[in-house]
């Protein structure tokens, strides 16, 4: 039987920084499910159609394939109808797409049995909003990952400069807050941790600090 790590939490708690560090350390295989959102939402982006427009995204389902992949150092790629966009999903506008297609249902159901079978087959950690209480309720480790939105705001807004992205640290916290509010809001699979989950907060820890703090706390409850 392969063991699975849920690990959920809001935007820039460091989730997949940590998550794949843990997994390589684990030799388990890292699954980031929000890219998977992301690669919606970008279809739909390209498609140019309104963020909102849940007729035309629900529609859009039948048409396209949304699959993941590993490259050779084990990294995840996520794949659009065949083609690569791991490159394309990153951007601020795709992250508001991606927000927006997550609270439609019919998306969450379109992407279930992919995220299921990589846990059927694979020993993983998987990352994201409802892992454990949704997508794998049975997960032997269940971790709520969090930091205080000023936090994650500032990792992300240093994380940004050093990629070469210009921005206003304001508005950076403003993308934070505006997205937790949409994702704990959202009728259908809301960010909140699981009954049985583990909150770990980051917020006093560099990374190396996170991670050995995340490793402690799974290592204790294998
Ligand atoms: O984790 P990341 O920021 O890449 O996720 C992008 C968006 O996808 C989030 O804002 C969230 O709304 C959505 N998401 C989700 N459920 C997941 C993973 C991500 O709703 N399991």
């Amino acid at each position: 039987m392969s063991i699975a790590i849920a690990i959920d939490g809001p935007a820039g708690a460091g989730k997949s920084s940590l998550s794949k560090a843990v997994a390589k350390e684990l030799s388990f295989i890292y699954v980031d499910t929000g890219a998977l959102y992301r690669t919606i939402g970008l279809s739909a982006l390209r498609k140019g159609f309104d963020k909102n427009d849940t007729e035309q995204i629900v529609e859009m389902l039948n048409g396209i394939d949304v699959n993941l992949a590993f490259n050779d150092e084990g990294t995840q790629i996520v794949l659009l109808n065949g083609e690569d966009v791991s490159s394309y999903i990153r951007t601020p506008e795709v992250s508001m797409f991606a927000s927006s297609v997550s609270a439609i249902p019919e998306v969450r159901g379109f992407l279930l049995d992919l995220q299921r079978g990589m846990a059927k087959k694979n020993n993983v950690i998987m990352d994201g909003r409802d892992i454990g209480t949704v997508v794998l309720p049975q997960a032997k480790i269940k971790i709520f990952l969090t930091a205080s939105p000023e936090t994650r705001a500032m990792r992300r807004y240093k994380e940004n400069l050093e990629k070469g992205i210009n921005c206003k640290y304001e508005d950076v916290l403003k993308d934070v807050n505006d997205r937790d509010f949409a994702d704990s809001h959202r009728e259908i699979a809301p960010l909140k941790p699981a009954k049985d989950s583990i909150i770990v907060d980051t917020s006093e820890y560099d990374f190396e600090g996170s991670k050995q703090l995340l490793l402690k706390v799974i290592k204790e409850n294998m």
